[in-house]
């Protein structure tokens, strides 16, 4: 694989650690692009939903993904957005019922087929940071920099709690952390392609770190392994 606009970082985490954020300003201190893999299932989950195509009707919701034109563009410069058909998916992928309900599309394993082989594709010419909870261990195995984000669930919550908060929205903080609990559980107990620390993975715990300083280290590791490999 010739990756010769730069390296591909890869990072994989639970939900709601920070991964975008922080790979969001890693990507832009580098110059790279950044994906969030999650909203690829995020975007399929919602279409599935709007179509009234039964989620745990594999053939059907892989059906589904076939037949969409799934492109990838930057709107802010740095990280690329899903477009179905033509349309940017961004706001609807965020409802509730999408965050509920796609823990079922992404243990359908046609689609992790399909999305894995759309993420390399993206990846392939490197200079790519990209998120989720297989990229480490199936989509880039061999990425130049590995990461796992963690945080405490509590920790996690609490940052949900206060965004909901300051957004003027409502939040429940023991909901909160019921549905990060639900949601880890989901991803570190699926057959195919769960969550979980790839062996020469640099793990990251930002229980008590701000995003920054996370970036910050991040960003260490990411210049020196490009400065060895001359990229
Ligand atoms: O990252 P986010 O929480 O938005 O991801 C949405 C869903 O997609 C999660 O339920 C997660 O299980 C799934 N996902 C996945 N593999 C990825 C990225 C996300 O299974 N690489």
């Amino acid at each position: 694989m010739s990756r010769r606009d730069g390296l591909v970082v890869a990072m994989d985490g639970p939900a709601g650690v920070g991964k975008s954020t922080v790979g969001g300003l890693v990507a832009k201190a580098m110059g790279y692009r950044f994906i969030n893999t999650g909203e690829m299932y995020r975007a399929l989950t919602w279409k599935a939903l709007e179509e009234g195509v039964d989620l745990d009707d594999h053939d059907a919701v892989l059906a589904l993904a076939k037949r969409l034109r799934w492109e990838f563009k930057p709107i802010d410069g740095v990280a690329l957005k899903t477009f179905l058909d033509g349309t940017p998916v961004t706001s609807q992928i965020r409802e509730e019922r999408v965050s509920v309900n796609s823990s079922r599309v992404a243990a359908n394993p046609g689609v992790r087929k399909m999305l894995s082989r759309l993420q390399r594709e993206l990846g392939e010419r490197g200079a790519i940071v990209m998120e989720g909870r297989d990229i480490t261990t199936h989509v880039f195995p061999d990425a130049d920099v590995k990461i796992y984000l963690d945080a405490s669930p509590e920790e996690r919550a609490s940052r949900r709690y206060r965004q909901l908060k300051s957004a003027g929205q409502p939040a429940d903080r023991a909901e909160i952390l019921a549905a990060i609990l639900k949601r880890d559980l989901n991803d570190l107990k699926r057959e195919i392609n769960p969550l979980k620390q790839a062996p020469d993975a640099l793990v990251i715990d930002s229980t008590r770190l701000s995003m920054k300083a996370v970036a910050g280290m991040i960003l260490r590791r990411v210049r020196r392994e490009a400065k060895n490999g001359r990229r």
